[in-house]
């Protein structure tokens, strides 16, 4: 059996973005060589996720407001864990909702999608560096 392990980097300019990462990933299973097997995708940080959807501006558009209206960022007194000094109370519960990883099949050196399945980064409290985890075992 193969493993394979790499560490993707997105430094967003903004609070909040989502962030196509398919292509990354499929760059990542062809660098590892393996044909069948599994590949974990999974946000590093407990404010950002990853998850599988439809590459839809609308839908994105649409995500940003029911997570605003589930958990807004303001005010930043409504949550507790801001007590501690941090102002992402919010963006904890976003991360909850949307997901921490994602698993796909690996078939014939490709990655095993529904038709409309892409794979997504989720910021949910940005303007620094974080991390993603792609690991893949197979053979
Ligand atoms: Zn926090």
């Amino acid at each position: 059996m193969k493993a394979y392990r790499k560490e993707l980097f997105f430094d967003v300019s903004t609070r909040r973005a989502f962030i196509h990462i398919t292509h990354q990933v499929d760059e990542c299973l062809i660098e590892s060589g393996i044909q069948e097997g599994f590949c974990l995708v999974n946000a590093m940080h407990i404010t950002a996720s990853v998850f599988i959807n439809d590459n839809e501006p609308g839908l994105h558009q649409d995500y940003e407001e029911w997570l605003e209206r589930l958990a807004p960022h303001e005010p930043i007194s409504q949550y507790r864990h801001n007590r501690t000094g941090e102002d992402n109370g919010d963006a904890h519960l976003k991360r909850q909702v949307m997901g921490r990883e994602v698993v796909v099949a690996v078939t014939e050196g490709r990655l095993d999608l529904g038709t409309w399945e892409r794979i997504f980064y989720g910021e949910f409290d940005g303007k620094r560096r974080k991390r993603v985890l792609v690991k893949i075992i197979g053979e």
